[in-house]
């Protein structure tokens, strides 16, 4: 089976196409610049060297028909029509409390998302353009849809709830949802079977760290509390995001500083976390750059970063009562041994002595990082968002087929 993975963003649109045999990437790719002028598709067929296309693309209906071109293209394709397309996942951001796993796309399934629109306003339209766009060019193909949330959606009240008015919750449904729940669901599988436990077994803390970022606690195989919450901005300092701050700096900043909600919105989102505190950037290669090159500003953003992400680790030990495993993922979590050192370094009480040496070699493969005497076990394991939607929603059709 043959499966395509599509991450639709208001812009933008990112595939990958799956064989199930081997769950080998055929061809993978992106479109950019959807509704403006010159369009960019780049596609990458596996084997081959990667192909650039610009010209104009004004809908998603047309970027997926682009993306189907590129597929099954006489040179640069990797399927010889469109009919060897088997299913369609995608990926969606959020899907609020009624979705707990991945399911078939029906009408009831579009109409809920639609419902979510509000929770998540800038990510579901655009994921609900890119399921229409494959309805229209693959319309007997069956599609999955995958959601970022549905992971948390195992953590108890105590966790999910925020202590405001109840009456919020239920009209509004304003609670904690966490995000990267396939990436720490992925990443916690994987740590599982890199040590030959099961996972049902372990206290585990994964660490998603990239541009955005999430800690997530683990406990007998479930999400039991997650670092982000109604959106995406609470938690972890992030690269342009603030993460957790006191909620009354909002209302005291409009004021102060004559700003609408929307400017505090966008400040806290997109100029705040590491490119606020560093006034250099919000990636973390430069700011470590910047950092040995002496920039008090680089260092001062480091260790906020680093020493947040400590608190929220020391959090979850208490909140499961231990920890024996710690993973780190993502851009931030696979590459920076920096990080990952000065991470590691500041919580030896919970049993952790990181191996410096495993810690500075990089690999593209799930590895140990701490000593062999270390109590807590530290890995590294690259995340594979796409891969997990691909497994799902071949899951979800062979069902469905056999049933
Ligand atoms: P996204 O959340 O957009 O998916 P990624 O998971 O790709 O982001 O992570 C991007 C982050 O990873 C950036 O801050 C980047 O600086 C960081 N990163 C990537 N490679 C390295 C590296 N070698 N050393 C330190 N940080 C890195």
């Amino acid at each position: 089976m043959k499966v395509l993975v599509i991450n639709a963003g208001s812009s933008s649109l990112k595939y990958q196409l799956y064989d199930m045999r081997d769950e080998s990437v055929l061809a993978s790719g992106r479109v950019e610049r959807i509704g403006m002028d010159s369009s960019i598709v780049t596609h990458e067929p596996a084997g081959k060297p990667e192909v650039r296309d610009v010209s104009e693309i004004l809908e998603h209906v047309t970027a997926v028909k682009r993306v189907i071109d590129m597929l099954t293209h006489k040179e640069h394709g990797v399927i010889g029509s469109m009919n060897e397309i088997d299913a369609v996942g995608h990926r969606i951001v959020h899907g609020g409390e009624v979705f707990k796993s991945s399911v078939l796309v029906t009408q009831d399934v579009k109409l809920e998302i639609r419902r979510l629109f509000d929770l998540a306003p800038l990510h579901n339209p655009a994921h609900m353009m890119g399921i229409t766009a494959v309805e229209s060019n693959l319309p007997h193909v069956p599609q999955a849809v995958v959601f970022d949330t549905a992971f948390h959606q195992t953590m108890p009240n105590t966790s999910y709830l925020y202590p405001i008015p109840k009456v919020l919750y239920r009209r509004h449904k304003i609670r904690r949802y966490g995000f990267h729940g396939t990436s720490h669901s992925y990443v916690s599988g994987q740590a599982a079977a890199y040590l030959g436990m099961p996972l049902k077994s372990l206290k585990m803390v994964s660490c998603h760290i990239g541009n955005g970022a999430s800690c997530a606690a683990i406990l007998n195989g479930e999400s039991f509390d997650t670092s982000m919450g109604m959106t995406p901005l609470e938690g972890l300092m992030m690269g342009t995001r603030s993460g957790d701050i006191d909620p009354a700096i909002v209302p005291f900043v409009m004021n102060k500083e004559e700003l609408t909600l929307n400017e505090v919105n966008s400040m806290l989102n997109k100029h705040s976390g590491m490119i606020a505190i560093s006034g250099i950037s919000s990636d973390m290669r430069e700011i470590t750059e910047a950092m040995e090159d002496g920039d008090k500003n680089a260092k001062l953003a480091f260790d906020m970063y680093v020493y947040r992400l400590k608190k929220y680790i020391g959090a979850y030990a208490a909140a499961m009562n231990g920890i024996d495993t710690l993973v780190f993922t993502a851009g931030v979590g696979e590459n920076s041994a920096a990080v990952r050192k000065a991470v590691c370094e500041g919580i030896t009480f919970l049993g952790i002595e990181l191996d410096d040496e495993r810690n500075a070699i990089r690999s593209k493969e799930a590895r140990e990082i701490s000593k062999d005497s270390s109590r807590v076990k530290v890995l590294v394991v690259p995340t594979n968002e796409e891969l997990l939607i691909a497994r799902d929603t071949y899951e979800l059709v062979k069902a469905a087929h056999s049933s």
